[in-house]
């Protein structure tokens, strides 16, 4: 199987913009950047092995090279356009590849995505999405932006991915919900959209929402704190994590949930919430920023608290 073999499978699949000019095929891409607006580009790698068991399904695994990159796009509040796929391969298995091409393409068509261009070589399985989009000037949400007194807001529920992935290291049955979430997440394309130029500052869940927040507040010489028993979680997730303090720590420190989290002054609440409702997420707020530094965790009684495991201490204010 020639590598051009294998591009041509991919091209044929790939949704067909009229913004853009030219596509796969030539030495590079021409698109058409709608005028006045100013690009967002994010990149992400995914390595077998480190960012997914060599055994996930192509499908799976070519969804979720494309879904991180569209989040960090919704996390801008940008929307998104075209994409490139760089695709290290040890083996050229048409088969394997369709099937990686059709979980990215299925993706790309929900969000009207083309894909334009990318490289395929031999080497150790590794994906490197590009995901590009835009945004109008000025209205990006970037992590420097949170403000003493906003609401600290997250969207959809977290630990789903955290609990499927804990199960799978154990070797204990996934359930299907928490499987799903961990390998098909849903990038918040629709609320990082509606919040542009009405949430102060934003960032995708991707390490962790105390990890993530804590580069917002890093970002913006701000401080936090969260209440952790409003944390939202899934049935799924209750149901797989009955113990609160178990189920806590996945929301808190687990990663790979995909979710916004963000910060908005409180006048803008209502605005808020109809955006999400509008976009068809649910959106929840967890704590506020004030002034100082770190995040100080409280439980449902206004105890304090902490994530279990040393890794996680430099979080706590107690
Ligand atoms: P070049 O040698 O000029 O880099 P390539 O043979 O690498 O050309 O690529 C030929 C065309 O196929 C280019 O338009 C490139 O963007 C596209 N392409 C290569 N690999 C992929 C891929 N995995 N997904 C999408 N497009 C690809
Ligand atoms: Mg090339």
């Amino acid at each position: 199987m020639a590598e051009f073999d294998l591009i041509d499978r991919i091209r044929r699949r790939a949704v067909v913009r009229d913004d853009v000019a030219l596509g796969i095929g030539d030495d590079a891409a021409l698109l058409r950047p709608p005028p006045g607006r100013e690009l967002a580009v994010a990149t992400d790698a995914l390595n077998a092995g480190v960012h997914f068991p060599a055994d996930t399904a192509p499908e799976a695994i070519g969804w979720k090279a494309l879904a991180v990159n569209l989040s960090d796009l919704a996390a801008m509040g940008a929307t998104p356009a075209w994409c490139t796929l760089s695709l290290s391969l040890p083996e050229p298995d048409p088969a394997w590849v369709e099937a990686l091409a059709e979980g990215l393409l299925a993706l790309a068509a929900r969000h009207g995505v083309s894909l334009v261009g990318g490289d395929t070589t031999r080497g150790p399985l590794s994906l490197c999405v590009t995901a590009i989009g835009h945004v109008a000037p000025g209205r990006a949400l970037r992590r420097d932006g949170a403000r003493d007194g906003d609401d600290i807001w997250v969207s959809g529920t977290l630990g789903d991915a955290a609990a499927a992935l804990q199960a799978w290291e154990r070797s204990a049955p996934v359930p299907e919900a928490l499987r799903e979430r961990l390998e098909r997440p849903s990038p918040r394309i629709a609320l990082g959209a509606a919040l542009a130029g009405r949430a102060h500052a934003a960032i995708d869940v991707s390490d962790g929402l105390l990890a993530d927040l804590g580069h917002v507040l890093r970002a913006s010489g701000v401080g936090a704190e969260l209440a952790v028993d409003a944390l939202p979680a899934s049935d799924a997730l209750r149901a797989a994590v009955p113990v609160p303090q178990a189920r806590r720590a996945l929301q808190a420190g687990g990663g790979d949930d995909y979710e916004l989290c963000f910060t908005a002054p409180a006048g803008v609440r209502a605005g808020i919430e109809a955006a999400a409702r509008e976009a068809g997420v649910a959106a929840t707020r967890i704590g506020r920023i004030v002034a100082g530094e770190g995040i100080a965790c409280r439980d449902a009684d206004g105890a304090p608290w902490q994530p279990p495991g040393a890794g996680y201490e430099h979080f706590g204010r107690g």
